[in-house]
């Protein structure tokens, strides 16, 4: 490709709208243009991106037997009625949904679980069609909270999504072992460093489900590892031990006056006592998907925090106890959100495990009594501070017996750097951003069941079907690698995901020689396969060196002064180092180089 002929318009300057690099590059780069919210345009040097990417993809996938599909983006709200998920995504927010001229409703494909089980309803009748993988690359919808970061949180982006379907756990845990391997293929073959994380795999529960971290600043997770390389998990999900929780020096039980002491640290300072010796009870307002409230105590160690995705985890495997399915928000209850519920004002600060259930209005939709959880980090603490459930007043020296009671005993402790290991007390855990690539999940029966999809086994019996579920972000993939491969200059691409290898620039347009050489190995190394753009430009040379490095093609090819010579300039983009070759010699050279690269 000509650049004179191509759309080719670069930005000096760093964009308002972008704040990571990757973001400012694209933009800048000419690769992407926003067109709203979340809403990106892919230029023609982008979409040569994203298609390497799939290549890529499509290659790894069907190496392990999967089979390409294309599922329907628009969606009827009847098959995501079934799986109970219509009304969750649309309270959350994520789900665009719109009606149709009958005034049906429809939503816009976010993920495709309820799609691509209907379909598995229809057609799988029998274990001999299993196990079966289906995949589809395609434009997903999400009205994304807080869309930002150009390709990295869009509301419209492309992803790669399959669905395996398999008779018993047995299969299911061998093909997404296949998954794993081949989601490590991808990451690497697109020149990332990345990290597979153990990720929280919601109320379903389980050890199956990962994520493919990209490590970067930017990342908006976090990631808990130890640097044995045995541990590694979103921090979501990450489990570790707390340090040890100091001895208390209360040896009585009593009320003490502790004014104003409504934090963990003023409480420590006015009694001079440790954060460990704490039992600190937070409030939660958790609302379920049949409009129940319910009110949730949780105690946990003053020097703790509450991880709110493993309390939402905890309170879905009690939804059938206030008749709902699931959870749809959870939040502190702060003094506003109190005013739904409460008979009279809260000691806030000053919470207690026994805070008392008269404090709760009688309301047909608010749970009567509080749901109390206890964080392991309490059930073993004696002689402990907590509040007295009234204003400027903590009982020290406390226990668990009669008059506290021990409430049941989760795990809802949010793991932070520091915290020693679980599998070596010796390893302490560190703290990374990463970026969400991909993410493999053993989904188990949740949807087959709901969807009553079902197959016949050997025995000749129903059962549903046991699924699996893999997404790879293509858009969010091609964006971190910028994230990950850029200096001050401009992009670095991978090699394998380039849009371009090569970039032949003529320095000056006036220098017959200069054309006629770059014209002729412009022909010659796209002929031989090394996809090559041609910078023949009216600009200066500094203008076109400059564009060359923003855009980041790999090799930059120069017919200079070293023309009278037989040879050319060529600079890698990685490291800037020039070489003059040959012109003779220049097709095997980038050949060679390129096929060092793409491993
Ligand atoms: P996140 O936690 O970042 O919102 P997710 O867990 O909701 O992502 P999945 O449903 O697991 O995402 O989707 C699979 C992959 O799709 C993710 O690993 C990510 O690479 C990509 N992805 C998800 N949401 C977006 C988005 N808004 N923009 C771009 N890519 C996305
Ligand atoms: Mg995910």
């Amino acid at each position: 490709m000509r650049l004179s002929q191509m759309l080719f318009v670069t930005l000096r300057e760093d964009p308002a709208e972008a704040e990571i690099p990757s973001h400012k590059l694209l933009l800048r780069a000419g690769y992407i243009r926003r067109i709203g919210s979340g809403v990106y345009a892919y230029l023609p040097l982008m979409w040569r991106v994203l298609k390497k990417v799939t290549q890529i993809v499509r290659e790894e996938m069907d190496a392990t037997g999967a089979q390409e599909c294309l599922l329907p983006q628009i969606q009827p709200a009847e098959l995501w009625q079934e799986s109970g998920r219509w009304d969750t995504y649309k309270a959350e927010g994520i789900l665009f949904n719109l009606k149709d001229r009958q005034g049906r409703e429809l939503g816009l494909g976010p993920t495709h679980e309820e799609v691509i089980t209907a379909v598995a309803r229809d057609m799988i009748r029998s274990y001999r069609q299993l196990p079966l993988h289906l995949y589809q690359v395609q434009t997903k919808f999400r009205d994304e909270i807080r869309p930002r970061f150009g390709l990295m949180r869009g509301r419209e982006f492309i992803m790669k999504d399959g669905y395996s379907f398999h008779s018993d756990v047995e299969s299911l845990k061998e093909t997404y072992g296949q998954m794993y391997q081949a989601y490590t293929n991808i990451l690497r073959r697109s020149g990332l460093t990345f990290r597979a994380v153990e990720a929280d795999s919601g109320a379903i529960g389980g050890s199956g489900s990962h994520e493919f971290m990209v490590l970067a600043d930017a990342g908006e997770d976090e990631v808990l590892y130890t640097e044995d390389g045995k541990y590694a998990a979103n921090v979501e999900k990450a489990i570790a031990l707390p340090p040890e929780a100091v001895a208390s020096a209360f040896t009585t039980g009593e009320v003490k006056d502790t004014p104003n002491a409504n934090t963990i640290e003023a409480l420590c300072q006015q009694l001079g006592c440790d954060a460990t010796t704490i039992v600190k009870n937070v409030l939660y307002q958790a609302t379920f998907d049949n409009g129940q409230l319910v009110l949730v105590l949780v105690s946990i160690r003053g020097d703790q925090a509450v991880n709110e995705v493993k309390l939402v985890n905890e309170l879905s495997k009690v939804a059938a106890d206030y008749k709902a399915k699931t959870v749809l928000t959870v939040a502190i209850a702060d003094t506003e959100t109190q005013s739904q519920w409460a008979a009279s004002p809260l000691p806030v600060g000053y919470l207690g495990p026994d805070l008392a259930d008269s404090l709760i209005q009688a309301k047909p939709n608010v749970a009567p009594k509080f749901l109390r959880l206890a964080d392991q980090t309490v059930v073993e603490l004696k002689n402990f501070v907590t509040g007295a459930n009234t204003p400027h007043q903590h009982l020290v020296g406390a226990n668990w017996g009669s008059s506290l009671t021990l409430a049941k005993a989760v795990d809802v402790r949010k793991a932070t750097a520091g915290d020693r290991a679980a599998h070596d007390p010796t390893q302490l855990l560190k703290t990374a951003r990463g970026i969400e690539i991909g993410h493999i999940f053993q989904l188990g029966t949740k949807y087959s069941a709901a969807l009553g999809a079902t197959f016949a086994t050997e025995q000749g019996e129903e059962s549903p079907l046991v699924m699996g579920c893999y997404g790879v972000g293509v858009s969010r993939l091609a964006q971190a690698a910028v994230e990950q491969s850029h200096d001050k200059d401009g992009i670095i691409w991978p090699v394998a995901i380039a849009p371009y290898h090569a970039i032949v620039v003529i320095p000056n347009l006036k220098e017959a020689t200069q054309v006629e050489a770059a014209e002729q190995i412009y022909q010659d190394l796209n002929a031989a396969g090394i996809e090559t753009l041609l910078d023949d430009r009216d600009e200066r040379p500094g203008v076109k060196f400059k564009d060359s490095e923003l855009i980041g093609i790999p090799y930059r090819v120069v017919t200079g002064r070293s023309l009278a010579q037989g040879k050319v300039e060529v600079v890698k983009r990685a490291d800037k180092t020039a070489v003059e070759i040959p012109i003779t010699e220049l097709v095997a050279t980038l050949k060679a180089w390129i096929a060092e690269a793409v491993q």
